[in-house]
């Protein structure tokens, strides 16, 4: 599944061919996404032009000026540039074409990503509830402390959630925990001040890690627990259940929350 990572280095690919150029025309052969690609999709956006690309969470925000288009990966989604004249293959459901020639091309094999337009992103209701960014100053010790102090949930689940935090997901999680020390059936409500302090640092630490990864391979690789991750990053824990911890030699763990794998190196992690 695309991740936060994932999602800024297509953001970051993306930016600097498609900024300041025109749409002239979009191609829908499969509207049948997660929720049906709008009708009036090509009405809004044919003959705006792109202002900016920005991401929010897991969610990639096209600036047309007044119409923004929002565009979520999914599960199995990915956007590239199709060459000139490349034929569209089975899962190519949405093509952009711009002024310049260049086509963006949106290819999703299972369709649980999602092609809308809003005129009013800040209030849209798949935005509007979300938690700060991981990689902003908004998100801090003592924030992440707060959001603590009032749950109950173990820290991953919280970590996870993205009214709290916005595209930390369970590979990243599980990584992020490793750095902090902190196990992750730990209550949220039990972290104290210094722990939210490492916690923070190592969320922002592991994405922004991920990204750089991220910019320098673009093929994915499955993980034998059936995750997409990026075969360049380097993981500390996660999908290393039995294998020696690369701090200790303790064999790491692997435990099953909210019916998502954990993983935790049991001596590094108290
Ligand atoms: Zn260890």
């Amino acid at each position: 599944m695309p991740e936060l990572p994932e999602v800024e280095t297509t953001r970051l690919g993306l930016l600097p061919r498609l900024q300041g150029r025109t749409l002239t025309r979009i191609v829908v052969r499969n509207p049948r996404l997660r929720w049906p690609v709008p009708d009036d999709l090509g009405v809004k956006l044919v003959g705006q032009t792109l202002r900016g690309l920005v991401r929010r969470g897991k969610y990639l925000l096209f600036d047309f000026g007044a119409t923004t288009q929002i565009v979520h990966l999914g599960m199995s989604g990915s956007l590239r540039f199709a060459g000139p004249g490349e034929p569209a293959a089975l899962h190519d459901h949405v093509d952009w074409l711009f002024d310049d020639g260049t086509t963006l091309r949106l290819r999703d094999p299972r369709r649980f990503g999602a092609v809308l337009w809003t005129d009013d992103a800040t209030h849209h209701p798949l935005l509007a509830h979300l938690g700060p960014e991981p990689l902003t100053a908004e998100f801090d010790a003592a924030y992440l402390h707060a959001q603590c102090q009032r749950r109950n949930a173990a820290i991953k689940q919280v970590i996870m959630d993205a009214q709290v935090v916005v595209g930390v997901g369970n590979i990243y999680a599980s990584e992020s925990l490793f750095h902090a020390g902190i196990r992750p059936a730990t209550a949220a409500r039990r972290l104290s001040r210094p722990a939210c302090t490492r916690l923070a640092a190592a969320i922002k630490q592991v994405l922004t890690a991920a990204i750089a990864a991220g910019g320098s391979s673009l093929r994915d690789y499955v993980h034998s627990s059936g995750e997409l991750g990026y075969f360049q990053l380097q993981t500390r824990v996660y999908d290393r259940a039995g294998l020696p911890c690369k701090t200790c030699a303790t064999p790491i763990r692997r435990i099953v929350q909210g019916q998502r794998a954990s993983f935790y190196c049991p001596t590094c992690q108290r």
